[in-house]
C-alpha cells in the first residue's frame, strides 16, 4: 500500500467519527500524491505524514455561563494547535451548534496549508464552541465569551497562538473575548485579531476575506484573458465572507443576484443590495426574509437554491459540504466558468472533482479565502509594531499576497505537470514550506 493510503487509513482508523476531517485529509493528501511518492522513502522514516496530520495539541474545556433567566448552561470549547513549523498557530473560532472536535481538526488542518500560502509567518490553528449567540443576549453572549476566555486564555498568547473571528464569532464577540483576556493576563497584546478599531484593530480586516476572494478571482480570470467585468455572480451566505465579497464583486464591474442564510435564500435580478444586507445581518442580527422590505422586486425563497440560478461565476461563503454534486451539475448545466470559494470546504470532493472536469475553473478556499488571516497577520505586525496603517496600505498590501498566492499555486500545478488544477497547486505550495520549517527542526 502506498504511504498516502496507509496515512489516510490510519487517520480514519484513529479518529473516527470525525468525518469532515477525514474528507480534508483525504483532499489534501490525494493532491500530494505525487511528491510524497518521489519522496515516500525520506518521507516514511520520518512519519512526517503522521506528524502533519497529528495537532501538536489540542484542548477540550466546560465552558459553564448563567443565561437571562438565571439557569447555569453549559458548552463545549476547543482549541486545536496543529502546526507551528512556521509560526505562531492561527486561525479562528467557531461558534456554532455544530461544532465538535472533529470540524476543529478539519479546520486547523486546512489552516496549515492557507497560512503557508499567505507568505506570512503563521502557524495553523483553530477552535471554537457548540455555542450559538444566534437568539441570545448580549449579556448571554458576555457570559459566554468571558467563560471560555477565562479558560482558553491559558493556552494563547500573541508569540504563540493567536485566535480570531470565524461563523458566529465577529466584533462583538472578539471584544469581549478581548476584554476578559486582559483582564485575567493583565497584558495589552495583539493576542485576537479582528478587533475593533479603537483597540488595535487593523482597518480592512473586515473586508479582507471576502476582498480577497474576488482579488484572486479576477487575477485567476485575468491569466484567461477574462475579467469580472459585466459577469454575473451567484454568491451563498450573508455573513462576513459573504457580504465583502458582493460588495467587492459589485465594484470590480460584476452584478451578484443572491446571497442566503441557514434558512432560506436571496434572488435579486438588480443585484443585491448591500447597505441593506448589512442593516439586516449586522445591525438588526435578522432573518434575510427582511430583505423583500428594501428591495420589493427581489424573491425569497426557503431551504437552498442559490446555484440553481444561471450565472458565470459561483462563490460559496457560507459553511463546508454547502455545494454538493447535484449544485455541480446544475452550475455545469447553466454555463458557470468559475467557483472561487470564500468558506472553508464548501464544496464536496465529489462536486469538485466533476467541475473540474468539466472544464470550470476552481479556486480552493485554502487559497481563495486566505486574505482574512493574511490580513490578521498583518493586524499582528501593526500590533508589534504599535502603529496603525491606513485602510489604503492594507487593502494594496492584500492585492498583492493575493495575486501573489495566485501566481504561487499556478507555478506549482504547472512544475508538477497539473496545469490548471489549482487544488494540486495550493496543497503543493502550501505543503512544501511547511515541509521545509519540519525537516529543519527536526523530529518535535
Ligand atoms: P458568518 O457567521 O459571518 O456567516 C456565515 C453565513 O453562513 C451566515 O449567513 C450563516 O447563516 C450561514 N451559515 C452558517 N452555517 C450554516 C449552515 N450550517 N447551513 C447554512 N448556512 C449556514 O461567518 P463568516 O462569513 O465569517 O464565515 C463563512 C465561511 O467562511 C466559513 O466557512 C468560515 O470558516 C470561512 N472563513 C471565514 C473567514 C473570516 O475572515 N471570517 C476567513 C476564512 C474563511 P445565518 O445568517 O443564518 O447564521
Amino acid at each position: 500500500m502506498s504511504y498516502v493510503d496507509e496515512v489516510i487509513e490510519r487517520v480514519v482508523r484513529e479518529n473516527p467519527n470525525e468525518p469532515e476531517f477525514h474528507q480534508a485529509v483525504k483532499e489534501v493528501l490525494e493532491s500530494l500524491r505525487v511528491v510524497v511518492d518521489a519522496n515516500e522513502e525520506k518521507f516514511r522514516k520520518d512519519a512526517l505524514l503522521e506528524r502533519l496530520v497529528n495537532p501538536e495539541r489540542q484542548f477540550k474545556f466546560r465552558v459553564p455561563w448563567v443565561d437571562d433567566k438565571g439557569q447555569v448552561q453549559v458548552n463545549t470549547g476547543y482549541r486545536v494547535q496543529f502546526n507551528s513549523a512556521i509560526g505562531p498557530y492561527k486561525g479562528g473560532l467557531r461558534l456554532h451548534p455544530s461544532v465538535n472536535l472533529g470540524i476543529i481538526k478539519f479546520l486547523g488542518f486546512e489552516q496549515i496549508f492557507k497560512n503557508s500560502l499567505t507568505g506570512l509567518p503563521i502557524g495553523g490553528g483553530k477552535g471554537g464552541s457548540d455555542f450559538d449567540p444566534k437568539g441570545k443576549s448580549d449579556r448571554e453572549v458576555m457570559a459566554f465569551c468571558q467563560s471560555f476566555m477565562t479558560e482558553l486564555c491559558k493556552y494563547i498568547g500573541a508569540d504563540t497562538d493567536v485566535p480570531a473571528g470565524d461563523i458566529g464569532t465577529g466584533a462583538r464577540e472578539i471584544g469581549y473575548m478581548f476584554g476578559q483576556y486582559k483582564r485575567i493576563r493583565g497584558v495589552f497584546e495583539g493576542v485576537l485579531t479582528g478587533k475593533g478599531l479603537t483597540y488595535g484593530g487593523s482597518l480592512a480586516r473586515t473586508e479582507a476575506t471576502g476582498y480577497g476572494l474576488l482579488y484572486i478571482t479576477q487575477e485567476m480570470l485575468k491569466s484567461k484573458g477574462m475579467s469580472l467585468e459585466g459577469k454575473t455572480v451567484v454568491v451563498s451566505g450573508a455573513g462576513n465572507v459573504a457580504t465583502y465579497a458582493i460588495q467587492k464583486a459589485q465594484q470590480l464591474g460584476a452584478k451578484v443576484v443572491t446571497c442566503s442564510d441557514s434558512t432560506g435564500w436571496v434572488y435579486d435580478p438588480d443585484g443585491i443590495d448591500v447597505a441593506a444586507l448589512k442593516e439586516i445581518k449586522e445591525v438588526k442580527r435578522a432573518r434575510l426574509t427582511e430583505y423583500k422590505n428594501y428591495r420589493p422586486n427581489s424573491e425569497y425563497h426557503e431551504g437552498k437554491g442559490v446555484w440553481t440560478v444561471k450565472a458565470d461565476i459561483a462563490l460559496p461563503c457560507a459553511t463546508q459540504n454547502e455545494l454538493g454534486i447535484e449544485d455541480a451539475e446544475t452550475l455545469v448545466a447553466n454555463g458557470v466558468i468559475a467557483v472561487a470559494e470564500g468558506a472553508n470546504m464548501p464544496t464536496t470532493m465529489e462536486a469538485t472533482e466533476y467541475l473540474q472536469k468539466n472544464g470550470v475553473f476552481f479556486l480552493p478556499g485554502k487559497a481563495a479565502n486566505a486574505g482574512g488571516v493574511a490580513t490578521s497577520a498583518l493586524e499582528m505586525s501593526q500590533n508589534s509594531e504599535r502603529l496603525s496603517w491606513t485602510f489604503e496600505e492594507v487593502d494594496s498590501k492584500l492585492q498583492g499576497i493575493m495575486i501573489n498566492i495566485f501566481h504561487n499555486l499556478d507555478d506549482a500545478a504547472k512544475k508538477y505537470g497539473f496545469e490548471g488544477n489549482y487544488v494540486v497547486g495550493a496543497n503543493i505550495a502550501g505543503f512544501e514550506k511547511v515541509v521545509d520549517a519540519m525537516n529543519a527542526q527536526g523530529i518535535v
